[in-house]
């Protein structure tokens, strides 16, 4: 022990003595690579294992009841804050909603600087889930930041002023940026979102310095079948085009981007890339039901110099039912069967816990880590999933878990070393997966083929409560040597936070209603909590500054989560954006937050529509419900049920079909809807606010408690 903290004593001096010489954030490759045993946080997974596990010991299981707020800092954006903030040199650098960047002294929480790139509200319609950004990449003095309008910008980390900025992706298509960017080898790598859509995904690699492209790997062949004069190239000629037949692919793109997980292994020299879900999602529509589809869903091994593919291993073949494989991968040397293994984890959406040897792809094992009904096990010969009778839904709608979020998604898992556990927060949520009929694809517009009308809240109250049972949160401790799980926490909520874990004994973790909290690593006992005033979904973080140890939080509850579960979420109330870093000891309190406006419900004996509901409520599920939740339920927007510019058809019209809201994120949708639908789709809304309104007692407001109110002062 005492080796131990001798070595990151010095490794901390060797950090103290480089940021004396150098300017702000002078990370580099050196710098990087020792950074799994450092007090700082480097890197968005903490350094390039990304195992989310800090040496840091002051916070222990002994004295985690004494940690409190130390400062605190607000955000000028309500969306949904995902970021994990990295501490260099005593500064902290986050990101919010809306791709903004901001540097703070770590210790006492003044504001050094802040950026914003100024996105168009208008692009919020591509983000499929939330205008979030998951945070930045630092390196050689500068913090690079991957924006929602597809902009990869470096930023003087002492200032935060542009050094430079490049448009990664064609702007004409609804590509956006989510993810945080890594550093490798001097090239700042950055993946892109939109697969909902219809583009094509890709990885690219920019020269930190000067902005230049190096290489770029597309995941799925190009549509046009010539090559792209990419890193790509030769798999797709050699083996991966084969793996496709003629269907909407062509026309859409074909998906799988790479939105989250880029992980480097300097000593194999690999970048592993997570790839993400087809477009359309329905593999029927997509591919005509033929083909694995690569690099769909898989994990991608690439040549860290060049992008050029080493190997692959493909989670989920021919995929339907966006079970992504973006989600986190973390390195790690396990001892399996007497020997020491370099493997890479993950726990993708599809539900398997796979743990596969690292230098060649090959799989070692995978285990369903929560209850899945889509497969019953992965074979060990081949590593492909064995599909239950009806999973493809080609015989009619299935009933499903995990549904398109996944069993896990983007919420960061965390592993601890000395317990050998990994901590990962499940969410299961079912979905119902049915064709589309009639599917035709529309530049642009959501496109997946598969019915979201199927997944508008029940109306038989039985029904409804069969699958909310179904749905729930958990935050897992799982055994990846053994397969199995050796402890639980059950949230009441599905869409919970991503996981931090220490040498302390400590695993940290916010969560849907509110609360931050620490568990015992061993035995999941919650050991401390404090209330954040909002819902949680962002990993904490921790560094030691000056002999303290710190541990931060982005707050505000939003991203994905409310797009296939009825009635499963607490009210997102509108409430800014928080960063709260604590310490031992801490006694800073943050000013209480406002209490959320409640809309008082619309005067319904006043208002009337001319649009027929029955083909509003169909529109609505195919166009609306991802933001504003199923049966206009709230989603992460305000409740349209309560909603002045519900009241009137003349102000709908001019929000959803002229664009009277573009600023704040709410683009016109005359492209996909006539004046026509528009009014049939606030007849449909007017509907439900009448159900609402019925249902609803002056004690308890069962059937609104769900409804979110806007945020007064129109702030986006
Ligand atoms: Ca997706």
């Amino acid at each position: 022990m005492k080796i131990i903290r001798l070595g990151l004593a010095l490794v901390m001096a060797a950090g103290l003595a480089a940021a004396c010489q150098k300017s702000p954030g002078a990370v580099d490759a050196k710098r990087l690579a020792a950074a799994a045993g450092n007090a700082e946080w480097l890197s968005y997974g903490k350094d390039y294992n990304e195992q989310r596990f800090s040496p840091l010991d002051k916070v222990s299981a002994a004295n985690v009841g004494e940690l409190g707020l130390a400062w605190h800092a607000q955000f000028d954006t309500d969306r949904g804050q995902e970021a994990t903030p990295l501490m260099v040199d005593g500064v902290l650098y986050t990101s919010t909603a809306w791709s903004k960047v901001f540097a703070f002294d770590a210790k006492t929480g003044k504001l050094l600087w802040k950026y914003d790139p100024k996105v168009e509200g208008a692009k919020g319609f591509d983000a499929c889930c939330d205008v979030v950004n998951r945070g930045v990449a630092i390196w050689d003095g500068k913090v690079f930041v991957g924006t929602i309008d597809g902009r990869l910008v470096a930023l003087n980390a002492k200032t935060g002023a542009v050094a430079w900025e490049q448009q990664t992706t064609d702007k004409s298509k609804p590509y956006t940026i989510t993810g945080a960017p890594r550093v490798v080898k001097g090239r700042v790598l950055i993946g892109n979102g939109g697969a909902e859509y219809g583009v094509r995904g890709y990885i690219s690699a920019y020269d930190a310095q000067t902005g230049k492209l190096a290489w770029r790997f597309y995941t799925v062949p190009n549509p046009n079948g010539q090559p792209d004069g990419a890193a790509s190239d030769k798999v797709f000629a050699e083996k991966a085009a084969a793996t496709w037949s003629d269907g909407d692919w062509k026309k859409t793109g074909g998906g799988g981007t790479v939105w989250d997980s880029i992980v480097h292994d300097p000593e194999l020299n690999l970048v592993y890339i997570g790839v993400g879900n087809g477009n359309p999602w329905n593999h029927r529509i997509r591919s005509g039901g033929k083909g694995d589809n690569l690099f769909l869903s898989s994990i991608v091994a690439l040549n860290a110099d060049t992008g050029e593919y080493v190997w692959h291993y493909q989670t989920t073949p021919a995929e339907t039912w966006d079970y992504t494989a973006t989600q986190h991968i973390m390195l790690a040397d396990l001892n399996i069967g007497g020997a020491v293994r370099k493997v890479l984890m993950q726990a993708p959406k599809n539900g398997f816990f796979y743990v596969i040897d690292r230098a060649n792809g090959k799989l070692i094992s995978a285990k369903p880590y929560t209850n899945i009904t889509w497969a019953t096990g992965v074979d060990p010969a081949t590593g492909r999933p064995i599909e239950t009778a009806n999973a493809r839904y080609a015989a009619g709608p299935e009933l499903q878990v995990p549904g398109p979020l996944g069993a896990h998604n983007w919420q960061p898992m965390a592993f601890n070393p000395k317990t050998g556990l990994v901590y990962i927060p499940t969410n299961i949520a079912p979905f119902q997966y049915t064709d589309e009929k009639g599917f035709a694809y529309k530049a642009g517009a959501w496109n997946v083929a598969v019915d979201f009308t199927a997944n508008a809240t029940p109306p038989d109250p039985a029904t409804l409560a069969q699958l909310n049972k179904m749905i729930h949160g958990q935050l897992l401790a799982w055994d990846p040597v053994a397969q199995k799980a050796v402890w639980t926490v059950e949230h009441p909520h599905f869409w919970n936070a991503g996981v931090l874990s220490t040498a302390g004994g400590l695993v940290f973790q916010g969560n849907a209603q509110g609360e931050f909290a620490a568990y015992d690593a061993a035995s999941g006992k919650k050991l401390w909590s404090s209330p954040v005033g909002n819902g949680v979904i962002a990993a904490p973080m921790t560094y030691e500054l000056d002999g303290e140890q710190y541990v931060a939080i982005m707050v505000g509850a939003g991203g994905g989560g409310q797009i296939s579960a009825p009635g499963s979420l607490p009210a997102r109330p509108r409430l800014p954006g928080r960063l709260m870093v604590y310490k031992l000891g801490g006694k800073a309190a943050p000013p209480a937050f406002p209490a959320p406006p409640q809309l008082p419900p619309l005067d319904l004996n006043q208002i009337k529509s001319s649009g027929d509901a029955q083909h509003g409520f169909a529109l609505f599920h195919q166009n609306c419900q991802v933001c504003h939740g199923p049966n206009a339920s709230g989603g992460w927007m305000p409740d349209l049920k309560r909603s002045p510019i519900t009241a009137s058809a003349e102000s709908w019209k001019q929000v959803v079909i002229d664009g009277a809201n573009a600023s704040r994120g709410m683009a016109s949708f005359a492209r996909f809807l006539s004046p026509k639908d528009a009014e049939d789709i606030r007849a449909y809304v007017l509907s439900e606010a009448r159900t609402a309104a019925a249902v609803a007692t002056p004690a308890a407001p069962a059937a609104s408690q769900r409804a979110r109110a806007p945020a007064a002062g129109g702030g986006r």
